[in-house]
């Protein structure tokens, strides 16, 4: 019963979760009340799927995890989280992540640590660092992320897990706490393929409350599971395959594509020539669009107020100072720079352009190729700390992943095999890009790696 499935999966958590970090909270009394008034007759009828904390959750906290929102509950359910429960599925637990989805290890978290359940000395990826642990560690039947410029994919890979960041504008980001409204998506974290299909169908569809969600007939993504792929022409970036790539990560992948091509795909070599600006246009217009969406955390409407200021701007710098961490008062100090009068035509219009060419790039690829493959991070899991005094280093570990939410392009990641890293065995993730609104053959060549 789903009263069953709701209390193993706490069960997990309770047991385990002290040592992995993945969940920030879970009310299980509410969770058992709607168990117990689940629909059946629903695809996902019962099913208790965890959700990273930057979701709105009625009455539930939404703590994006900072200490700006420690205390803040959500006043309604986002509309994700609507269809969710319109397709039977039972929103439980808050999924740990970097502060306000900015990092890619979940160590920029300001309230707690997550560890990778494949070596508990290492990072789980981020920023859904604890929807791809959940899921990995066995503390969750699937979970919901959050993607600007890699973060369901690059954690995906890192645990182990699939992955899918769709077509921008397929899910409503209706109550999605914004980081950079361009590039935003949610997404499935899941244990199959299939797993994934059958709850981007019940999450797509329009929204009329986000204006950039597309009004398109959502298809049944689970038609694309167990279908063969002969004659898909799988796109091979030259500038994807470099040097540089952990040689673990390139086994991996190069093994995948030999699987593909045994299984009747064409490997097709293709050239995507803006990659190298991809990190640095992302740098610019996704902290230009995060310091004026992080504008309303001002200590007045909601989230951390500080004590005794003596006027409304010390009311507003103190607030500000004591709610954010380092990583997000960097990324609004480089926001607020770039849109400001002299730097505006300088970086915030050059990235913009930048952000075409890189477009079209892939729609030049795509007039050759079906789906264009990639590994998805350049290496497995890094040790906690390890990169946690480099940002730009970070940063870098983004180049396969941030093309993709420039281009609103849908994406996956898909366990290939493992690299070899400290005497380990850790996860390799595959990236398989589509077309615009073509989860569908996204889906069937991840398919191939079940
Ligand atoms: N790692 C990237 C960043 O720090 C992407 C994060 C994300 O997708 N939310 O911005």
């Amino acid at each position: 019963s789903p009263r069953d499935i709701v209390q193993d999966v706490a069960s997990a958590i309770q047991a385990q979760n002290p040592s992995m970090g993945a969940y920030l909270s879970w009310d299980l009394d509410k969770a058992l009340t709607e168990a117990d008034k689940a629909d059946l007759s629903q695809p996902l009828g019962g099913i208790p799927i965890g959700i990273k904390d930057n979701m709105n959750v009625l009455g539930e906290p939404c703590t994006c995890a900072s200490k700006m929102l420690a205390n803040y509950r959500a006043p309604y359910d986002a509309g994700a989280i609507q269809k969710l429960r319109a397709g039977g599925g039972i929103p439980f637990g808050r999924l740990n992540m970097d502060e306000f989805a900015m990092g890619s290890s979940t160590e920029n978290s300001a309230l707690g640590t997550t560890r990778n359940p494949r070596d508990l000395e290492r990072i789980p990826g981020g920023s859904s660092g604890g929807s791809a642990a959940a899921v990995a560690g066995n503390l969750a039947i699937a979970t919901l992320g959050s993607d600007t410029g890699g973060s369901i994919r690059q954690p995906a890979a890192l645990c182990g897990c699939v992955g899918i960041k769709p077509t921008y504008g397929r899910i409503s980001r209706f109550g999605l706490v914004a980081f950079a409204s361009s590039l935003d998506q949610i997404g499935p974290i899941t244990k199959t393929v299939e797993d994934a299909a059958l709850l981007l169908n019940h999450l797509c569809g329009k929204d009329s409350r986000d204006s950039t969600s597309l009004d398109v007939e959502v298809p049944d993504f689970t038609a694309a599971i167990g279908r063969d792929i002969k004659g898909l022409r799988i796109g091979l970036p030259k500038e994807y395959f470099i040097s540089g790539i952990h040689a673990g990560v390139s086994a991996s992948v190069n093994a995948a594509v030999k699987k593909l091509e045994s299984l009747g795909a064409i490997p097709v070599e293709i050239s995507l020539p803006h990659t190298d600006v991809g990190v640095s246009t992302y740098y610019i217009i996704a902290p230009a669009e995060a310091s004026t969406n992080l504008a309303r955390f001002d200590g007045v409407r909601y989230g951390h107020r500080a004590a005794d200021p003596k006027n409304l701007l010390e009311h507003y710098m103190l607030s500000r100072e004591q709610g954010f961490g380092p990583e997000v008062k960097r990324r609004i100090l480089l926001g607020t720079y770039v849109l400001s009068s002299g730097y505006y035509d300088a970086y915030y219009i050059k990235a913009q352009r930048a952000r075409t060419l890189i477009r079209q790039d892939f729609e030049k690829a795509f007039e050759q190729v079906d789906v264009i493959i990639s590994p998805t991070s350049p290496t497995p899991a890094h040790k906690l700390g390890e990169l946690k005094d480099n940002p730009l280093a970070a940063y870098l570990e983004d180049i396969f992943t941030i093309p993709v939410n420039l281009a609103g392009l849908p994406a996956i990641s898909v366990p290939c095999g493992t690299a070899e890293e400290g005497g380990k065995q850790l996860p390799v993730g595959l990236q398989i890009i589509g077309k615009p609104l073509d989860e569908l053959t996204v889906l069937r060549v991840a398919d191939a790696f079940e």
